[in-house]
């Protein structure tokens, strides 16, 4: 494996520091083209550039393509008799093009002539992507061209060309041509080329100035203009040339600029393009030709402007940068991903109203849809740039209006996300779907995954969580919280047989499945990952309720219709939701799961190989893949990767389910049997899943698999259609919360390191609760360094291997790790296979007593002596039993105790066990509902098997 990864970045030397900021092609292979390009894609947020050659044209080997964030149009298409609607985010006119030719020859493209040497390089510390290449025309003369481009992270609105030619054997006429091309269409993805791709018409084209052209195209539907000013300068050494030039047109929508020089073999030209790019969606902006032309006046030289790039750059590196010592070839990796996840989503992106494609800026793949993939990336907006998260769920908030609407078509209340969301969060995704291993057309129910919506929520949740942006939960995110959780509600019918709240038609992100193998209908019965998605969402929902300044949370109530009935109809619901587990404990993805068939997988490998796609191959075998039990990717898993397990084991525990790190590997070790990876982001959920349950050797294998996955397209033709977000998102979320194990729960921060053999140390800086933390892990120590004043502590404690840290700001806390089982995977892993107990007893030597017995039982005990200290633990985690003495230090006795317990939904269903020798309190506490009273002096044995029914009882 790691050969294999050696294979193709092992260019230059590993030792280089250098080398880990750089990606690397020694070679020209006509077949990878298109995955490079879209690797070497630039990009600011604005908008990305694939990496295409400046001299190409779309071909069966070039794609260059251009994509504004936001910008998308409909086209419509009779096919097969219906008529299919396309969204697409529109390939934009060619900015990029640029090429020569030599006296009355025809214009150059280096690859179809004789290359003696090439050298490609995306420097993703500069931000830059630079060719070199030697070739030799058909009439024998040699050249060298020297390329480098930026698309400026600086202004968002530039990007920017050198061009150095160098004829080596040639003196005579050259003719440069330098050009605005909107003669482009979607023809990015083979598989939608019978729907029609010519999102652009003509607006107005021309010159501007002696070495300036514009051109302006308008999308046929959304009526977005789209205006590109390029300025073209020659230069021979210093000196700038200033030759005829003339105009050239393509139809109405492609202009050129040619220039023609009398060049001396051996001489350097140099041709700076400069570009600026508007269109009318830009904010602030009243005509977007006046701006590009306007923007370009003000530029100076490229120099200048890759200097103010790279410094952009070097700014966002500090910030976002991870850094790996001792596994160079992953650390690159690992850079490349943040590189690609910022030119798709950049601090610009605040002013810009667009979401977070799948595929990125980089490629025509979905269409350049949005879907849930954020989910995966948002953590690392979060952690490093918060206000990027902000900017993609403003987008989604935007759309709540339509989400509502949607809910509405569906016979549904509240606001229900489109699983594919484009320009206005309408559903995007098509109905029907071309297998391109049949050729056939089939139903697609894919827009029945609905937790979507559920995504979103969770989006925002984390994102309050990470910020603490009050202002933001009361402006926007609270409101879309309560509207989707107003729509999970309306998703659920209660089943009076078995006093359970069930889902019907929905299906979980395993695309697989759509359906059972008979029904006419899409969806299933009680989808497990979106039943327990919703009891978090309306948890998650409940508890920001409770953060909200009263009279906003009254407001928003108001406003959407909600009453305090409402919500205590939530808090019944999220003890009732169904889930379906067999005897073993393995979750049912879906009611029918079970009944479904087995496959073969070994002989399917066997026969095809490569079985990532198995829903092409049974499709095209004519086999029906609803009827087998084989999975796209993770599906009941995805919960595991989204919650910590205190939170998992809440959220079952109060469905009155068990659950335990058993459940857990049962689980895993069932569904991975089954699941075919063929999405990319499946493998990053089981990695994940696989590190917290201490299977290191297979994370390892997966998380290679994952760190593959985009820079080797594995899976064999997705790449060059378009980078992966999530699985780059997901990448460094293993990175970040497996091997360093940084964990975020309720009340404190954890970092529990398990550093890979290869990783000597790991260094990072993250935002959290406004506090900028710098962390350095290695094996032997943590350092930690909180910014800020010296006198300020940081809010929550840091838990590094079990032990709490109040940790002062402004200094280095060094926590060595000798002492700790290195290698403990997840401090809080070992404790979810025992049920946790609370003894509240103001007598110390009592209580101790107690926890001492429940322990030898197998059972986690915590002590509290006080109400107070009571609350704070039950806060901190999951309690399963409660055992209380009535006499309690500090204030509060242990009715009074139970009855703030009560008063809080949260609490209120844990199971409370009371002790007391006060005459009296039998009564007081079976008014209060309490079933198990003991009278002390302690009858030990007998409380022991008390408590086993009582858990026994639970589950
Ligand atoms: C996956 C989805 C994902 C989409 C876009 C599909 O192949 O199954 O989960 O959202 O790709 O990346």
């Amino acid at each position: 494996m790691k050969k294999l990864l050696n294979y193709r970045l092992k260019t230059t030397k590993e030792e280089d520091p250098r080398f880990s900021w750089k990606l690397v092609y020694t070679t020209f292979h006509p077949a990878k083209e298109a995955l490079r390009e879209a690797l070497c894609t630039l990009g600011n947020g604005y908008f990305g550039t694939r990496g295409a050659a400046c001299e190409s044209v779309a071909s069966r080997v070039h794609y260059p393509a251009t994509y504004i964030a936001g910008v998308y149009n409909q086209l419509s298409t009779h096919i097969s008799g219906r008529t299919v609607i396309n969204e697409d985010l529109v390939n934009c006119p060619n900015w990029l093009f640029l090429s020569f030719k030599v006296d009355k020859g025809g214009w150059i493209h280096p690859y179809e002539s004789k290359i003696l040497s090439y050298y490609q390089e995306l420097d993703i510390y500069n931000g830059s992507l630079s060719r070199k290449v030697r070739f030799e025309d058909k009439n024998g003369y040699s050249f060298t061209i020297e390329a480098k481009r930026i698309v400026s992270m600086k202004n968002p609105h530039l990007a920017a060309l050198r061009y150095t030619i160098i004829p080596e054997n040639y003196s005579g006429l050259i003719t440069i041509r330098s050009g605005l091309d909107g003669n482009v269409e979607n023809i990015g993805v083979k598989r939608y080329k019978e729907l029609n791709s010519k999102h652009l018409a003509s607006f107005s084209l021309g010159k501007v100035d002696k070495n300036t052209i514009q051109l302006t195209v308008k999308t046929n539907h959304s009526e977005i203009k789209i205006s590109q000013a390029a300025k073209t300068r020659i230069f021979s050494g210093k000196q700038e040339i200033s030759p005829k030039s003339q105009i050239a047109f393509k139809g109405k929508k492609a202009i050129y600029q040619d220039f023609t020089i009398q060049a001396k073999k051996t001489e350097g030209y140099k041709i700076e393009k400069i570009v600026s790019i508007y269109t009318s969606a830009d904010k602030g902006i009243k005509d977007p030709l006046a701006s590009a032309i306007k923007t370009l006046k003000e530029v100076d030289r490229f120099d200048a402007l890759f200097r103010e790039h790279r410094q952009t750059w070097h700014q966002l590196w500090k910030r976002f940068d991870i850094r790996i010592k001792g596994d160079v070839a992953f650390h690159k990796i690992i850079r490349i991903h943040i590189f690609h996840l910022l030119q798709t989503a950049s601090p610009h992106n605040v002013d810009i109203d667009a979401g977070l494609p799948a595929r990125g800026l980089h490629g025509e793949a979905y269409r350049g849809h949005i879907f849930w993939d954020e989910l995966y990336v948002m953590p690392f907006y979060n952690l490093h740039f918060p206000e990027i998260s902000k900017a993609l769920l403003l987008y989604r908030y935007r759309r709540l209006e339509q989400a509502r609407i949607n809910a509405q078509k569906n016979h549904f209340k509240g606001a229900m996300y489109p699983w594919q969301s484009g320009s206005e969060g309408d559903e995007q995704t098509q109905t029907f779907h071309l297998n391109p291993m049949s050729g056939r057309w089939g139903s697609d129910y894919s827009h029945n995954q609905r937790h979507i919506s559920f995504a979103v929520a969770y989006n925002v949740w984390r994102y309050w969580k990470s910020s603490g942006d009050l202002d933001f939960l009361i402006r926007y995110g609270a409101e879309m919280m309560l509207s989707i959780s107003q729509f999970s509600v309306s998703l659920l019918k209660f089943d009076e047989k078995d006093k359970r709240y069930h889902t019907e038609g929905l299906m979980g992100p395993d695309e697989f499945h759509e359906k059972l193998p008979d029904a006419k209908q899409g969806g299933f019965c009680d989808n497990a990952y979106t039943n327990l998605l919703i009891t978090a969402t309306l948890l998650n929902t409940m508890e920001i309720l409770e953060v909200l300044p009263v009279d906003e949370k009254n407001r928003l109530l108001k406003k959407i219709n909600l009453s305090e009935k409402d919500l205590n109809h939530w808090s019944d619901i999220t003890k009732r939701v169904n889930i379906i587990l067999n005897k073993d404990g393995i979750i049912s993805q879906f009611d029918g799961y079970f009944q479904l068939k087995e496959l073969n997988w070994d002989a399917y490998r066997k026969e095809y190989g490569n079985i990532q796609r198995l829903d092409r191959i049974l499709k095209a075998e004519g086999k029906d893949p609803n009827a087998y039990k084989v999975a796209k990717q993770a599906d009941v898993l995805m919960i595991f990767y989204l919650f910590s397990l205190p939170k998992i084991k809440e959220i079952f525990n109060r469905l009155g389910y068990r659950f335990d790190r058993e459940t857990l590997n049962k689980n895993y070790e069932y569904y991975i049997k089954r699941t075919s990876h063929g999405s990319t982001l499946s493998k990053v959920v089981h990695c994940y899943i696989a590190h917290l349950l201490g299977r290191q050797a297979e994370a390892w294998e997966l998380f290679i698999e994952v760190l593959k996955s985009d820079i080797y397209d594995l899976q064999g033709g997705t790449t060059p259609e378009g980078i992966h977000a999530g699985v780059m998102g997901g990448s460094i979320q293993i990175a970040l919360k497996s091997f360093v194990g940084l964990e975020f729960l309720e009340d404190r921060i954890m970092i529990n390191p398990y550093l890979p053999k290869a990783w000597h140390k790991v260094n990072f800086r993250f935002l959290y609760l406004k506090h900028w933390m710098s962390v350095s892990v290695n094996r032997r120590k943590i350092s930690i360094f909180i910014r800020g004043s010296k006198t300020k502590r940081f809010p929550i404690p840091i838990d590094i291997y079990g032990k709490q840290y109040n940790f002062l700001c402004g200094r280095i806390h060094k926590v060595p790790l000798e002492k700790c089982a290195l290698g403990a995977v997840w401090a809080g892993v070992p404790e979810m296979a025992q049920e946790r107990i609370l003894i509240v007893d103001g007598e110390i030597k009592n209580a101790f007593m107690l926890k001492s017995r429940l322990e030898g039982f197998g059972y986690l005990a915590e002590c509290a002596y006080s109400g107070n200290e009571a609350l704070a633990v039950l806060r901190s985690g999951w309690v399963d039993l409660i055992i209380s003495a009535v006499v309690l230090q500090g204030k509060m006795s242990g009715d009074q105790l139970l009855r703030e317990i009560k008063k809080d939904k949260h609490f209120s269903n844990i199971p409370f066990i009371v002790q007391t020798k006060k005459a009296g309190m039998r009564q007081v506490f079976q008014d209060l509902g309490v079933k198990h009273f003991f009278t002390r002096p302690y009858a030990v044995d007998k409380l022991l098997r008390e408590v086993k029914n009582i858990l026994a009882e639970k589950y």
